[in-house]
């Protein structure tokens, strides 16, 4: 038996102003046949890493292809994605005969030209494997689960948590199942249920909780395979986006059809109860300076750049300072100049400095200020669970009392070293802002007396009326009142 492994992967944010290269896969995984590390999963390449390690017991050969895997940006240069594609296709031709595939795919990237990559990527690949080559997928819940991609791979499973803890065990499950349906012990069979909607889903909260624990028991039971919830991935301009049912039968569409209809209906009767609260900008930070109790966390998801965000917008930093409060940090500003210059003028140096809001409109203006250097440090990093996320060179800056972390790579705040690094001590502040829409709680919820969500002016606004669509299909809910949920596959 001969499977065949690789990974193209990264979620597109289309209207973010950072257009992605190469070079971004290349700062994020990058590897050719053979260079995936043997110790821990990267970026979306779980399938390979537990078909490697499960090859010998379950007496196949794994062909190793290249894995490509870029941090959320904009879209990818039309170039370099088929340079990226065209590779990892030429290997998947010179690893014929082939009786599986696996691919470690996002489900939410975009290339200049191609609105449905994965789509791309699956029609040209089933084209060199066959009919009878089971190719399986696995994605995560925020991608666009097109028609086209469901119908071109056999199996396709995506994570169900949020935060994405469970990458390792649902390729595990993507094994499983192509191992015994290349051994004819099952067929399966695959329904898509169109919820019409976009939303937010994190499973750290009980509603989503409970559905997700609910429909995941459905699974290795009465010819149930796998259920997979589709959030969606609001920030793209591409036809199919919205919420998503996936559900896999041993070779019954009509239990399939029925069971995706159901908890589609069920997603569908959760609409708008599923996220926090978000209050605006100075009710947020009213709120926040007005709590009894410290620290205060204030969170920025809309300018959160594991969403695509570029991390730079002055909304929240500008309504901190204009109060003139103290006690407070702020954190990440993505500024790689502001860094340099702040390194140039050297610790404890006051300077006038311009920063933030450079990268476009939803960056806000910039903000300029006497600041003071309160820290410096090179090559910094913060912890993500058992992760290390690079910060590259960080500077701390005193503006009219606002601490802000300025960082040269731009990444959403994950962990306490974000300020720790510079000689902030998050837990003896007042108030703590960082940009993260969902990940920061894994090590700033313990430390927050309180958490507060704000939907400020930045790219990737909680309010999806705001965003300007023009190929999304319409009706979809929250943009339009009444929408028509139908079986689509
Ligand atoms: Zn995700």
């Amino acid at each position: 038996m001969r499977l065949f492994s690789a990974t193209l992967a990264t979620e597109t944010n289309t209207f973010s102003p950072l257009p992605t290269s190469l070079d971004a896969y290349k700062e994020g995984v990058f590897l050719r046949p053979g260079e995936h590390p043997t110790d821990a999963p990267l970026m979306c390449t779980a399938p390979l890493f537990v078909a490697r390690r499960r090859s010998v017991a379950e007496g196949f050969t794994l062909v190793e292809g290249s894995c490509f895997a870029a941090s959320p940006a904009g879209t990818t240069n039309r170039a370099d994605y088929e340079f990226m594609r065209d590779e990892i296709l030429a290997q998947l031709q010179a690893a014929l005969p082939l009786d599986g595939v696996l691919f470690g795919l996002h489900g939410a990237m975009v290339a200049h030209g191609y609105n449905d990559v994965e789509g791309d990527v699956l029609e040209r690949a089933r084209a060199i494997v066959g009919p009878n080559c089971v190719i399986g997928v696995e994605l995560d819940p925020h991608c666009h689960l097109t028609v086209k991609r469901v119908r071109l791979a056999n199996i396709t499973i995506l994570y169900k948590e949020f935060p994405h803890t469970d990458v390792v065990e649902r390729a595990e499950d993507l094994l499983t199942l192509v191992l015994r349906t290349i051994r004819k012990e099952v067929r399966p069979t695959t329904s898509l249920f169109d919820c019409r909607q976009i939303g937010s889903y994190p499973t750290t909260f009980p509603l989503m909780r409970g559905f997700v624990d609910r429909t995941a028991a459905m699974e290795g039971r009465d010819g149930v395979l796998s259920v997979s919830i589709g959030h969606c991935f609001p920030y793209a301009d591409v036809p199919e986006l919205g919420g998503r049912i996936l559900v896999i039968t041993d070779n019954d569409k009509a239990k399939a059809d029925r069971l995706a209809s159901r908890i589609g209906q069920e997603f569908i009767a959760m609409r708008g109860r599923t996220a926090p609260d978000y209050l605006d900008c100075d009710a947020g930070i009213d709120a926040a300076l007005a709590f009894n109790g410290s620290p205060v966390v204030v969170a920025d998801p809309a300018d959160n750049a594991g969403g695509g965000a570029p991390s730079d917008n002055t909304t929240v930093l500008r309504g901190l300072m204009r109060r003139n409060v103290d006690s407070v940090a702020l954190g990440p500003i993505w500024d790689p100049i502001a860094v340099r210059l702040c390194f140039d003028a050297g610790l404890g140096a006051q300077f006038p400095l311009r920063f933030g809001g450079k990268t476009g409109p939803a960056s806000g203006a910039p903000i300029d200020a006497t600041v003071t250097v309160v820290g410096l440090r090179r090559d910094c990093w913060q912890s993500f669970g058992p992760t290390q996320v690079l910060l590259g060179d960080c500077a701390a800056i005193k503006a009219q009392g606002v601490e802000v972390v300025l960082i040269a790579n731009r990444t959403q705040a994950l962990g306490l070293e974000l300020f720790r690094n510079l000689g902030i001590e998050p837990t003896e502040r007042k108030l703590v802002a960082v940009k993260s829409t969902n990940h920061f709680m894994a090590a700033f919820g313990p430390i927050a007396r309180k958490v507060i969500y704000i939907d400020s002016d930045g790219p990737l606004s909680r309010d999806y009326t705001k965003i300007a669509y023009s190929m999304v299909q319409r009706p979809i809910w929250p943009l339009d009142e009444t929408t028509l949920p139908a079986l689509v596959a």
